[in-house]
C-alpha cells in the first residue's frame, strides 16, 4: 500500500486529532494514522480528571500564574516558552472545544474550574462524571470526521520515518490488520504518540503507549530532552480489585471531596515529609510518592503495599452527589467509600522528556514536528495536574498550523529507495525463532519499576542498564514473523525495539544526573545541586547514543 499526502499525522490522541483539524483547515491534506483505532487509542481517550486553564471563569486568573505554577513545578528545569504557549493559548483551546459541544462541567452558567495540586487557585476545568479524557476524544473524533481534508486509518503502525538528504519525507508502516507493508510520502510529518509509560510494570497507560514516537523521532536524527523526567501518580489504585475503572480514578475524588491518605497505621503521614494535608489535597505528586514509598519502607504500608486513601467521613449523599453513577460501578466492585478506604500506591503515569521542538513545534529535522506528551521540556522536572491534556490541544493545534503552512508550495520529496531499510523491518522474517518476547516485555517493565523506579541509585541503574543490553542483544537486528495478519511476533519485536532504545535512554539519562530534582530522585544524590539545573539531551550519532548538558537559560534565550 501507498499513501501521498501533505500532512501526516502519526497518533489520533487529543495532540494528533486536533493538529489533524487545524492542518486540514489551513488548507492542507491530511492522513491521519494510528497503531490502534481512530481517537480510542493512547492516553486521551482514558483521561479521567481535568485540564488545567486560565480561564478565570469562577475565580479570577490569568495564563501568567498558571505558567508561574508551571515553571515552580518545574524546579528549574521548564522550557519557559513552550510552557507559556501552553499556558497562554490553552484558554483558546478549551473555549474552542466548548463551542464544539464536549460539555465542561459548569455551575451558575459558569466553567466549573477545581484546584488541584501545584495550582494557585481553581483552574481545573473537567467533564462529569469522570469523563473529561472520553469527552474530548469524542468531540475531537466528531469534528475530525466533519472536517474536509483528513483521511484516517486505523491499525498503522509506524515503523520508521524516511528521510532524504536530512529531510523527512514520509514514513513506513506495518498495516496491522493484513499484515501489508504501507509506505506514505508527505511533505510534513507530525509525532504525536504520546508517551512511554508501558515500560513500566504498574502504569496508567494503554498497550501502545511505549515511547514509540520518541525512538521514532530519535532514530531520525531529531534530539531528546528531559528523559530521566517519568511522572509517577502517587495514588494509583492497589487494592481492592477493580475492574473496568481507571486506576487513577481517586484524583477527582481528591479535587471534590479532599479524602484522606493515611499509612498503615491509619495515620496521617505526609507532614513527616514536610507537607501537612489536611484532607485538601495540596501535595504535588512527587513528594506524595516519596511520602508513600518511604512509609512503606518504613514498615508503615498498607497491607499491599501503599498506603490508604479513605473517603470514610464522607456521607453516602455527599459521594453520591459528587460522583453519581460511578459510585453504583464502584459498588459493582463490591466498593462501599462510607465503610472502606482503598489502597493506593505510585505508578508510571507520564513522561515530561520527549523530543526537542521550537515554538512552531518543529523539530532540528526538516519536515518532522511533534505534538503533545511526545514534546519534550513544558513541564521541566514535574508536571502539575490538568497541564497534559492542555499540552495535547495546545501543541496539537500549533502543530497542525506549522505543518500546514510548510508544505505550502513544497514538492513530494520521497523515494522508494529512501524507505528500503524500514521495509525489510515489515515483510523480513528472521526465521524460526524461540525468542519469548512477551517474556522480554515483562523483563522490560520489571526492571524500569524495581530499577528505573520513582527512587534510583547508581547499583540500580547500572544493573538495569545491563539487563537493556542484554535484552537488546537478545533481540537481534531482524524480526521474527509470519507475516500473517496480527502477527504478534513481529509486532512485539517492533515494540521491543523502541521500547529498549528509550528505556536505555532514560536510564542513562537518570544515571547521569547525579542530584534528586522533581520526579527524578537519586537516593545516593539527594536534594538539587545547582550545577545540574541543565537540561539534558540525547541524540543518536553513527548508532550511538550521546547525551549532552544544555543550559536551561541559554536554551531559552537561544530560541
Ligand atoms: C489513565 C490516564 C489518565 C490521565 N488523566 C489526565 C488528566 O486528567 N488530565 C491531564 O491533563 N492529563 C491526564 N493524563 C495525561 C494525558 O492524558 C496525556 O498526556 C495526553 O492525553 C497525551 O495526548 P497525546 O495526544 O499526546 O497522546 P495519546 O493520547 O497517548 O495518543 C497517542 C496515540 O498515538 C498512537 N501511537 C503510538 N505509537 C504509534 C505508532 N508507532 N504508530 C501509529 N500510532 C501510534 C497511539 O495508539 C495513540 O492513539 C492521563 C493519562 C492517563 C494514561
Amino acid at each position: 500500500m501507498h499513501v501521498e499526502t501533505d500532512v501526516l499525522v502519526i497518533g489520533s490522541g487529543g495532540a494528533g486529532m486536533y493538529a489533524a483539524i487545524a492542518a486540514a483547515r489551513a488548507g492542507a491534506q491530511v492522513f491521519l494514522a494510528d497503531r490502534s483505532l481512530i481517537g480510542r487509542g493512547g492516553a486521551t481517550v482514558m483521561a479521567q480528571m481535568t485540564v488545567a486553564v486560565a480561564l478565570g471563569a469562577q475565580t479570577p486568573d490569568h495564563w501568567s500564574h498558571h505558567l508561574a505554577d508551571t515553571i515552580r513545578a518545574g524546579r528549574g528545569l521548564t522550557d519557559e516558552r513552550l510552557a507559556r504557549l501552553l499556558c497562554e493559548e490553552g484558554p483558546e483551546c478549551i473555549l474552542e472545544m466548548d463551542r464544539w459541544g464536549v460539555g465542561w462541567a459548569r455551575q451558575d452558567g459558569h466553567i466549573t474550574q477545581a484546584m488541584a495540586p501545584g495550582h494557585d487557585r481553581p483552574r481545573c476545568a473537567y467533564v462529569d462524571f469522570l469523563n473529561t479524557g472520553p469527552a474530548v476524544s469524542k468531540t475531537l473524533r466528531t469534528v475530525v470526521n466533519k472536517t474536509a481534508g483528513i483521511r484516517k486509518a486505523g491499525d498503522i503502525l509506524v515503523v520508521d520515518l524516511v528521510r532524504h538528504d536530512g529531510e523527512v519525507t514520509g514514513a513506513v508502516a506495518l498495516h496491522l490488520g493484513s499484515g501489508a507493508p504501507v509506505t506514505i510520502a508527505a511533505k510534513a510529518t507530525i509525532v504525536a504518540t504520546g508517551g512511554l509509560t508501558r515500560l513500566y510494570r504498574r502504569n496508567s497507560a494503554s498497550a501502545n503507549m511505549g515511547g514509540d514516537g520518541y525512538a521514532l523521532a530519535l532514530r531520525a536524527g531529531a534530539p531528546l530532552v528531559d528523559m530521566e523526567f517519568v511522572q509517577f501518580f502517587p495514588i494509583g489504585h492497589l487494592a481492592p480489585r477493580l475492574i473496568g475503572m481507571d486506576p487513577i480514578m481517586w484524583d477527582p475524588f481528591r479535587y471534590k471531596l479532599g479524602g484522606r491518605l493515611l499509612n498503615g497505621e491509619r495515620q496521617e503521614f505526609t507532614s513527616r515529609y514536610g507537607t501537612p494535608e489536611d484532607g485538601k489535597y495540596v501535595i504535588t505528586r512527587d513528594l506524595a510518592t516519596y511520602a508513600i514509598i518511604k512509609e512503606v519502607e518504613a514498615g508503615r504500608g498498607s497491607p499491599h503495599g501503599g498506603a490508604y486513601l479513605s473517603f470514610e467521613h464522607c456521607s453516602a449523599a455527599a459521594l453520591r452527589e459528587a460522583f453519581g453513577p460511578v459510585i453504583d460501578r464502584l459498588a459493582a466492585n463490591h466498593i462501599d467509600l462510607t465503610k472502606m478506604p482503598v489502597e493506593v500506591a505510585p505508578i508510571a503515569h507520564y513522561h515530561m522528556g520527549g523530543v526537542v521542538a521550537d515554538a512552531r513545534m518543529e523539530t532540528e529535522v526538516p519536515g518532522l514536528l511533534v505534538a503533545g506528551e511526545a514534546v519534550g521540556g513544558a513541564n521541566g522536572a514535574n508536571r502539575l495536574s490538568g497541564n497534559a491534556i492542555t499540552e495535547a490541544l495546545v501543541f496539537g493545534r500549533r502543530a497542525g498550523a506549522s505543518a500546514a503552512e510548510r508544505v505550502r508550495g513544497q514538492r513530494q520529496a520521497f523515494r522508494p529507495a529512501d524507505a528500503r531499510a524500514a521495509l525489510d523491518l515489515v515483510t523480513a522474517d528472521g526465521g524460526p525463532s524461540d525468542l519469548n518476547t512477551a517474556a522480554m516485555i515483562q523483563t522490560l517493565q520489571a526492571t524500569m519499576a524495581d530499577e528505573v523506579g520513582p527512587f534510583r541509585t547508581q547499583a540500580k541503574l547500572t544493573r538495569a542498564r545491563t539487563t537493556i543490553d542484554e535484552l537488546a542483544a537478545a533481540l537481534g537486528e531482524r524480526p521474527a514473523g509470519d507475516g500473517q495478519p496480527f502477527d504478534m511476533r513481529r509486532i512485539d519485536w517492533l515494540d521491543l525495539r523502541n521500547a529498549l532504545l528509550v528505556a536505555r535512554i532514560v536510564t542513562e539519562a537518570a544515571l547521569k544526573r547525579a542530584e534528586s530534582r522533581g520526579a527524578h530522585q537519586r537516593e545516593d544524590f539527594p536534594g538539587m545541586v545547582p550545577e545540574w539545573q541543565v537540561n539534558q539531551t540525547a541524540r543518536l550519532r553513527g548508532g550511538r547514543l550521546v547525551l549532552s548538558s544544555v543550559p536551561v537559560a541559554a536554551e531559552v534565550a537561544a530560541q
